[in-house]
């Protein structure tokens, strides 16, 4: 699908905004490589007689792009959503609303044109899943059976699992999370909750220099390369100023980033900022809101005996408290899958996946219930928990649930594919893209430089192709 094309496709789906269009065109050289690249992956998906009730759970992208290109293939479709949310939210938007690139109505938009008059739409949540008798129990008490099911239900942040804190904190003592949203309601305070924990941060700056640390902890979450976009552009948005303050970042991992070339670059740009101290194998376990003190549980190895049969030193787990003190913090939630998967016998029941959905990291078919397909954040699946995932993942769900309801066996795979864009400095972003094998990127360009073409991509032209055309299974 090239340039041209695309753009009748959107002009055609009522809505987009002048100001987008103008972006978007403005942008035609870029997009026209970057679309023309995107569209790639797209399978084709042969128009389908086959029958059986479908139930999506879930109403955030991974159904939606699920449920569109469903639609599309079957030619008579019975499919119900199950979600509460009518305002859907643009969440990598979030970190641009932070730092003020936009404005909150830019990620929030309606959910209803995305589902169809042909679909029933059942606006509750799934409260337990009986997969053993192909049926689902609703908050609201609704009981609904299917023949196939995809759970699309993202993620559910742990706040509380942090001592002394509670989500309704956000927002004071110099605390702010980015992540903070209420999907259900089609809420993304942790936006506008960020935005003016920069703003505060910039006039303390003027007279102080003032402590600031930005966390990540020990579980999976959704964009990965979140915590430290806060980091770089929180203090970029001083730099810009010729303001500074001290930055911490403490991360439960060991590493900036799990691939060597993406973390050395990442390093590179530290040293650039020059006030920025890592530290590692640091888990955030509680807050003194008040003495405005962070506790973390460091572990780490200690060099042991030498072992003379082995020629190695024995190495010691260790583990200790240690307490910092902040002016300013950005807090990254511990993340689990949403309970009503997690407690259901639709998750992994043990291992390092546990609770999250148990589907195969290739055809995304859940393990034992071959009925039952997932997409999204909420997958068991080593990595993968981005919109970009999910885009990828769109076409291998419907490809193989069809296959299922056609009565053979799906054989299309997930490669893995993900995409951090790494927000450096304010106008710098590495586009980090990787799968199951290692790096990955769309185009013949250095993925581990900070590049300004990824910057307008992202700012200008994310937002727009998600909304018209990867939410309507059209890339
Ligand atoms: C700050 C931030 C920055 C990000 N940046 C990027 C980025 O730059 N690039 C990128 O590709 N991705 C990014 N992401 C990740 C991306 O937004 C997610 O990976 C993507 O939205 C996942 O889609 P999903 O459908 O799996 O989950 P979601 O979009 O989170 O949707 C889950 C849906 O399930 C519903 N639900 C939950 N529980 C139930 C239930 N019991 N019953 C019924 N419905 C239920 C919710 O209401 C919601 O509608 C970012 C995310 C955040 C938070």
């Amino acid at each position: 699908m090239n340039y041209d094309e695309i753009m009748k496709k959107v002009k055609e789906n009522e809505g987009l905004s002048r100001r987008d269009a103008l972006k978007m065109m403005a942008l035609s050289p870029v997009a026209a490589s970057v679309l023309a690249s995107s569209a790639a992956p797209t399978t084709a998906e042969a128009s389908s007689d086959a029958k059986g009730k479908v139930v999506i759970v879930g109403g955030g992208g991974g159904a939606l792009m699920v449920l569109s290109r469903l639609r599309r293939a079957l030619s008579k479709p019975d499919i119900t959503i199950i979600a509460p949310n009518e305002k859907h939210v643009y969440q990598p938007g979030q970190i641009f609303v932070a730092a003020g690139e936009y404005e909150p109505e830019d990620i929030i938009f309606d959910n209803t044109g995305y589902i169809g008059d042909d679909v029933t739409w059942i606006k509750d949540e799934v409260e337990t899943f009986d997969p053993d008798n192909n049926k689902l129990m609703t908050k609201k008490g609704t009981e609904v059976a299917y023949d196939y099911l995809v759970v699309a239900t993202g993620v559910q942040y742990h706040y509380e699992q942090i001592e002394g804190l509670t989500a309704d904190m956000l927002g004071q003592h110099g605390i702010a999370s980015v992540y903070q949203s209420d999907l259900a309601a089609g809420t993304a305070v942790g936006a506008t909750i960020t935005r003016d924990w920069f703003n505060a941060l910039h006039e303390a700056a003027k007279t102080s220099k003032p402590r600031v640390i930005c966390t990540q902890p020990s579980t999976p979450l959704k964009c990965g390369g979140a915590p430290q976009k806060i980091l770089y552009l929180s203090d970029d948005f001083l730099k810009r100023d010729s303001l500074s303050a001290e930055f911490t970042f403490a991360t439960a991992g060991e590493k900036l980033f799990s691939l060597p070339e993406i973390d050395a670059a990442l390093h590179k740009v530290q040293e650039g900022y020059g006030n920025i101290t890592n530290k590692f194998g640091h888990n955030l376990i509680a807050i003194d809101a008040e003495k405005k003190q962070a506790t973390f549980l460091h572990k780490y190895q200690e060099q042991g005996e030498y072992d003379k049969d082995l020629e190695e030193y024995d190495m010691i787990d260790k583990e200790e408290n240690v307490v910092m003190e902040y002016d300013f913090i950005h807090i990254v939630p511990p993340t689990a899958a949403v309970d009503a998967v997690a407690n259901s016998p639709l998750a992994w029941q043990k291992g390092s996946a546990k609770g999250w959905l148990e589907v195969d990291r290739e055809t995304l078919q859940h393990r034992r219930y071959k009925n039952v397909f997932g997409i999204g954040d909420v997958c068991g699946i080593p990595i993968g928990k981005t919109g970009g995932s999910a885009r990828h993942q769109g076409p291998i769900v419907v490809g193989n649930l069809i296959s299922v309801m056609e009565g053979k066996e799906g054989t299309k795979k997930f490669d893995g594919y993900t995409v951090c864009p790494l927000k450096v400095s304010y106008g710098e972003i590495i586009m980090a893209e990787f799968n199951y094998d290692g790096l990955a990127p769309s185009f013949p360009l250095d993925p581990a430089k900070p590049r300004w073409v990824w910057w307008a991509f992202d700012l200008y032209m994310l937002q727009p192709m998600y909304r018209y055309l990867m939410l309507n299974g059209l890339m």
